[in-house]
């Protein structure tokens, strides 16, 4: 059985197994605990890794350039537009609204009274562990972004802490995949404490959240990449969907856009029309470093965290909420459950309450769905993009399709996708 399929089992089985008890039950609860501190775990050096490796990727001599640029400017400001959209659907529809819980006596709100010239000092760690000790997010990625500048500058004696920073990346991103196979119990043990706990009435909330999630990631799809197509590159937005159709299924069912990547490549070249080494370059970069879908789902986590706990949001606060969103969604991996352990990024940075993600987690996957197939399209919008302001689409393919008589639907629905990642960075590492 497929691992989303466990998991809805396991949020059903949970919220009536909680409806039922009406209490929380401390053994179960320690499942759920269990399975965010091991969330929790990777957040530190997950973010640093994928940092480095993506920094020190980029600043490869031959990727930099013309294309370097354009592809980086297209995921910053296309990322920047899904938060806006995620935030608008989050005001829309309150998610958070109708349900309310005190803040925790462990949450630092120091972010509530944020002074701007104190949160630009807060951003620099005077000691890197310290800030690793501390979970401290930021100066985390502060630190990263400097340290990958600092291998950079180190040129052939950098190379071997490079090498060792990628293996971490890769032994993390396969400690992930492990955890997330525990999610189909971790979700039944949140969904049963926190229903157990708060009755009813936690549903609702949550379905709307993942109401907002939907509806924010199909606007993001329909609306802004159709008209990025129509408008940007004089193009119809239906060849479009059409030749990614593989990829899409894909990606909603494996909630990994690492795992899709092979299956997007050969939609973008072969359906799409795009040149070999800008769909390489570009959806290798996007499968870690543009996600739409995923700032989306922070954007309005956020929300929802400030809203559940009656937490009055500044406009410095939305505008740390918009960067840290956009910085987490870079640093984010393309493996399942990658947003949601982002999150504490955003919450920690805003001064909201940790505990959201506990509550949030229970639903994570199916938001993560539609989170991914929003990421895939999004690097595949901007490999469109590029390669058409490069003249490298073939218009012919791009209206027409083509067809060479193979089904790439054979490659598809397994889940050993899931789970192969060495497989995806080697097709990876031959396509760039
Ligand atoms: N799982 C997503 C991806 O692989 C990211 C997310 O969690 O939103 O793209």
């Amino acid at each position: 059985m497929k691992v989303w399929v466990k998991v809805l089992i396991g949020l059903f089985l949970g919220v009536g197994f909680g409806l039922i008890a009406q209490q929380e039950i401390a053994p179960i609860a320690m499942v759920g605990k269990i399975f965010i501190n091991l969330l929790k775990m990777l957040v530190g050096l997950v973010i640093f890794a994928s940092i480095v490796t993506g920094v020190c990727q980029i600043n490869d001599p031959k990727k930099l350039g013309r294309i370097g640029v354009r592809t980086l400017f297209f995921f910053v400001w296309s990322t920047v537009i899904a938060i806006g959209v995620g935030l608008g659907a989050a005001y829309l529809i309150h998610p958070g609204q109708g349900l309310s819980l005190s803040v925790p006596a462990t949450t630092n709100l120091q972010g509530s009274n944020l002074e701007l010239i104190d949160f630009c000092i807060s951003l620099v760690p005077s000691n890197p562990f310290l800030a690793f000790a501390q979970g401290n997010v930021l100066q985390i990625i502060t630190f990263s972004l400097l340290f990958a500048y600092g291998i950079m500058l180190a040129g052939e004696r950098g190379k071997k802490i490079y090498e060792i920073i990628e293996s971490l990346a890769a032994a993390l991103h396969n400690l992930t995949y492990t955890v997330m196979k525990f999610a189909p119990y971790g979700v039944f043990a949140l969904m049963a404490s926190s229903v157990g706990a708060m009755g009813i009435k936690v549903i609702v909330p949550l379905l709307k959240f993942l109401l907002c999630n939907y509806i924010a990631c199909l606007f993001q799809i329909l609306v802004v990449f159709s008209l990025i197509l129509r408008l940007f590159l004089k193009l119809s937005p239906v060849p479009f969907f059409k030749g990614m159709k593989e990829a899409i299924a894909l990606a909603f069912s494996t909630s990994s856009s690492s795992a899709t990547l092979p299956v997007a490549l050969k939609c973008a070249r072969e359906q799409l029309g795009v040149a070999e080494d800008i769909s390489g370059f570009v959806l290798s970069l996007g499968s870690t470093v543009n996600m739409n879908g995923a700032a989306i789902g922070l954007a309005t986590a956020s929300i929802f965290t400030a809203e559940i706990y009656g937490i009055q949001l500044s406009f410095l606060q939305i505008g740390v909420i918009t960067f840290t969103s956009l910085i987490a969604a870079i640093g984010a991996a393309g493996i399942p459950g990658a947003g949601i352990v982002m999150l504490s990024v955003v919450l920690s940075a805003v001064g909201l309450p940790l505990e959201g993600i506990a509550l949030l987690a229970g639903v994570d996957r199916i938001r993560d769905m539609i989170s991914t197939v929003t990421n895939i399209l999004g690097d595949g919008v901007a490999a469109v993009y590029v390669a058409k302001k490069e003249k490298h689409l073939d218009e012919e393919i791009y209206n027409y399709g083509y067809s060479n008589g193979e089904s790439l639907s054979a490659e598809i629905g397994g889940e050993h996708h899931e789970c192969h990642s060495s497989a995806v960075a080697q097709e990876t590492g031959r396509v760039r």
